[in-house]
């Protein structure tokens, strides 16, 4: 079985542990967002280190990638922010929709609500059509 000995991990500090969603939490029980058992998430720890003080009480941290951290205003933001990023590993367009009938990506032209079904499935009982962003379809009309 493949194992990492602790000694040989370079950030091992004798006080963090992996939750059960990945995230690696620090033994900080001063801080006030610490759980009850003094453990705050290494994200977090870093984003106040750059924010150069305790981060503001709605703010979340959002982990972008493993280098890059953003801080949203609160958790609505950062719940639209993981909607894009979805979007952005699925077709590489962040502002696109996923229209929950076909379950494809496209671009927002092809929706009259986001997140909604796609205008091309709504007519899809009568013919195949695809929907073109609008830059292109403007040269076809
Ligand atoms: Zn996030
Ligand atoms: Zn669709």
């Amino acid at each position: 079985m493949p194992r990492m000995p602790r000694e040989l991990n370079p950030n091992w500090n004798g006080g963090f542990y992996i939750d059960s969603y990945g995230y690696k939490k620090i033994l900080m029980p001063e801080n006030p967002r610490a759980d009850s058992k003094g453990y705050i998430s290494e994200h977090i720890a870093i984003a106040e280190k750059a924010y150069g003080g305790p981060l503001p009480s709605l703010a979340v941290v959002h982990h972008h990638s493993k280098t890059q951290l953003i801080l949203s205003e609160n958790q609505s933001y950062h719940l639209r922010l993981h909607k894009r990023m979805r979007a952005f590993k699925s077709c590489g367009h962040a502002h696109w929709f996923k229209c929950y009938y076909c379950k494809q990506y496209k671009d927002p032209v092809c929706f009259n609500k986001p997140y909604d079904i796609c205008k091309p499935c709504k007519k899809l009982s009568r013919k195949k059509e695809t929907c073109l962003p609008k830059n292109m379809s403007s040269t076809l009309i």
